[in-house]
């Protein structure tokens, strides 16, 4: 958690900022997608592919820029000594853009269509699941000029995991862990398809969110339970994160 309750209430801002942002994003992918034709699926997810990806690139730029002002907002409102520039990340090439959207849309689509649904449920399906990668590609670009900032911060020690306030499993269990800190290699966003999820800036005196030492709480408590009655015998790491999405899901 920030030092200071300005540095918290930038923090809270940010992420409503992102995900009006991916709001925005949305409804604009939601007009988009009239392009495309089940009918005529080649040519027409091509079409809707060139627009999405300029959306795309755009909104990442967006999303960067969103995460470069709360950088340096919240740098200042916690007192950081010194100065660090945000550090803005370029936006993902476009053929990676259309080759990602269309993995999934064109996949998303078809496995429909062969389940036997509708041509209307198949599109229907295949927005969402582009909706999904679009949006993990836009918000991407705050979430990396984050993780980029704070690494060229000397006195950053990582960030912390903000969830959007409904974080799937894996968030939370990713968020109940605590800071990523930068000093080890291993620290990157890791976020999925429609992830909500941003990240606060950790300093030193900098405390956990209220929310991650609750999930972590959670989190520990789920294991503690599924010990006891033998769900984790096969000792694999997806044994915890199920016993931990039981958890959440009982709102225990
Ligand atoms: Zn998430």
């Amino acid at each position: 958690m920030a030092r200071t309750i300005a540095g918290a209430q930038l923090t809270v801002a940010h992420r409503q900022a992102q995900l009006a942002l991916r709001a925005d994003v949305l409804a604009d992918l939601t007009r988009l997608w009239t392009l495309f034709d089940a009918g005529d699926l080649e040519a027409t997810f091509t079409r809707f592919a060139a627009a999405a990806e300029i959306l795309i690139r755009q909104r990442h730029g967006d999303s960067a820029g969103l995460a470069a002002a709360y950088f340096e907002r919240f740098r200042s409102a916690e007192g950081v000594d010194g100065t660090a520039a945000a550090q803005l990340v370029d936006p993902p090439p476009p053929v990676l853009v259309r080759e990602t959207l269309r993995l999934v849309g064109v996949n998303g689509v078809t496995t429909a269509a062969q389940a036997g649904l509708s041509p209307a449920q198949a599109s229907r399906r295949g927005l969402v699941r582009v909706a999904g990668a679009a949006t993990r590609l836009v918000l991407g670009g705050g979430r990396n000029t984050l993780a980029a900032s704070v690494r060229r911060d000397r006195e950053a020690e990582g960030w912390q995991r903000v969830t959007d306030g409904s974080p799937c499993a894996f968030c939370a269990m990713v968020a109940s862990r605590g800071p990523a800190y930068t000093s080890q290699r291993t620290a990157r966003f890791e976020a999925h398809d429609h992830c909500g999820c941003s990240a606060e800036p950790y300093y030193r005196g900098s405390r956990t969110l209220a929310t991650n030492a609750r999930l972590a709480e959670a989190w520990e408590v789920a294991q503690r339970q599924a010990a006891d009655t033998g769900e984790l015998s096969r000792g694999t790491s997806n044994d915890a994160l199920n016993a931990f999405r039981r958890h959440l899901a009982g709102g225990q």
